[in-house]
């Protein structure tokens, strides 16, 4: 198949129409609606405001794009969803408008993949309908990035499960009418076979919510949408395990997949519009007579950034485009979405803090959009995994199939190489080139 940047017009026209979507209905709900759960919590009254900008986007056939035909999505593929969450990425809401916010959209996968009837029916379809949010809950307050240090664990008695333990910076568990929760249920074997994944109600008698957790130091301890867990001999029906017991790891690592190349795809739609408020001012404050645009350090900056977000850019579509040509978690596919992971705060800090320095006093301040971007640059450096953790999986794939060197010398030593060369080209040379 031939190389091709091209989109399709038909497709074009529908990126067209949600670019304009998302900055006339939606980006304006950023600026009235501030608090952490807003685009996710029932409870906020953003939720009423978003409801009749869901239905203009089901009445488009846009909502929930990351799904194939048979759960009610549209089956674009994820090259398409890539193209698509560069536009959703510039709003904090636009994802749960078109229905394909983190972390529902994993567990819906999971949901999907692993569940059973029953559970489908109790709990993909209100998800895939936007009537509920769920959570993911994997991190322990003693462990995040290594599984084999978790310790909360389910036990089976009597037909039920009976988890213990704590789990930390579960995303909108308050406001989750369920949780997906990593349990380790044979702590005598490593966590990749020891572990299963439960299906717990947030109403599950001896699930407590010590607090919750916030992003950032602006908002009060307590609040946030990052709970912090404790399973106090909570009980579920044994039937609530998703997936087969044991394979609890699987399950989580499947949906961490999609989960981490949405965020890049998300991100690209950030970096755009921080290079958008870049360019804006470059080519409006003037300072020593000419504009900020003329200084040959600002071009260096503009011309950085545009560079580095179109690697990026290109890279996150290419990641997509693997996942749909293979259709799952393949080497190459685990490789390039680590690969993308590793880089993304990378771009953010260098694109962002050009943006916020070319505004001076004004992007430190709290009246643009700039130092709330900034709190992405680490963030997106620890969820779903450190960097250093995805750079050690692209590394060892990388590295999986490398031979060493036969000898002492490697086989690109140049005196071996020359000597064979002039072999083959012995008929040719009129010196000796040794
Ligand atoms: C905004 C946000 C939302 C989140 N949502 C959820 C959620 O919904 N559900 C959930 O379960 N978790 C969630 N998390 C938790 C996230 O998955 C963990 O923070 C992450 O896996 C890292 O774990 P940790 O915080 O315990 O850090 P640690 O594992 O303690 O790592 C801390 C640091 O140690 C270093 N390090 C760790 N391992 C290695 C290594 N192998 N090699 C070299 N250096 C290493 C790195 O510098 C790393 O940043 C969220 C986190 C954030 C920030």
């Amino acid at each position: 198949m031939a190389w091709n940047f091209s989109t399709e017009p038909e497709f074009q026209e529908k990126l067209d129409w949600m670019r304009e979507f998302v900055a006339a209905e939606i980006e304006p709900m950023d600026l009235v609606f501030r608090k952490p759960g807003d685009p996710f919590d029932p409870r906020s009254p953003a939720r009423k405001a978003m409801a009749p900008l869901k239905q203009i986007v089901r009445d488009k056939g846009l909502w929930a794009c990351h799904l194939g035909p048979d759960l009610g999505g549209q089956g674009f593929g994820q090259l398409h969803l890539g193209l698509m969450n560069e536009i959703l990425g510039r709003s904090r809401f636009a994802p749960t408008v078109f229905g394909t916010q983190a972390p529902d959209t994993g567990n819906a996968e999971i949901l999907a993949r692993f569940g059973t009837e029953e559970q489908k029916a109790a709990y993909l379809a209100p998800l895939l309908d936007g009537e509920i949010v769920s959570c993911f809950s994997m991190t322990e307050p003693q462990a995040g990035a290594d599984p084999g240090e978790f310790t909360c664990a389910a036990e089976l008695v009597r037909g039920e499960w009976i988890i213990n333990g704590e789990k930390w910076f579960a995303s909108h568990a308050d406001m989750a009418e369920f949780l997906i929760v990593m349990c380790i249920t044979d702590p005598e074997v490593a966590v990749h076979e020891g572990s299963t994944t439960i299906i717990v109600p947030r109403s599950a008698p001896g699930l407590e919510i010590i607090r919750n957790t916030a992003v950032g130091p602006k908002d009060e301890i307590g609040s946030g949408v990052h709970g912090y867990l404790r399973f106090n001999n909570c009980r579920v029906p044994h039937e609530n395990a998703l997936g087969p017991v044991g394979g609890g790891f699987k399950v989580a690592q499947s949906r961490l997949g999609g989960g981490r190349i949405h965020h890049a795809m998300r991100t690209v739609g950030m970096l755009n519009k921080a290079m958008d408020m870049m360019c804006e001012r470059a080519v409006s404050r003037v300072t020593k007579g000419e504009r900020l645009a003329d200084k040959q350090m600002v071009q260096e900056k503009i011309a950085d950034s545009y560079t580095q977000i179109l690697q990026f850019r290109l890279h996150v579509l290419y990641g997509a485009w693997l996942l749909d040509q293979d259709k799952g978690y393949t080497h190459r596919v685990r490789r390039e979405i680590s690969a993308i992971k590793a880089a993304m705060p990378g771009v953010l800090k260098d694109v962002i803090y050009r943006a916020l320095h070319l505004h001076g006093s004004l992007g430190m301040s709290n009246e643009t959009p700039l130092m709330d971007m900034w709190q992405y640059v680490p963030e997106m450096g620890i969820v779903d995994g450190p960097t250093e953790v995805h750079k050690v999986t692209v590394a060892k794939d990388i590295l999986r199939n490398v031979m060493p060197s036969p000898g002492t010398f490697p086989t690109y030593f140049v005196p071996t190489r020359r000597a064979e060369a002039a072999l083959k080209f012995a008929d040719f040379l009129e010196e000796d080139p040794l």
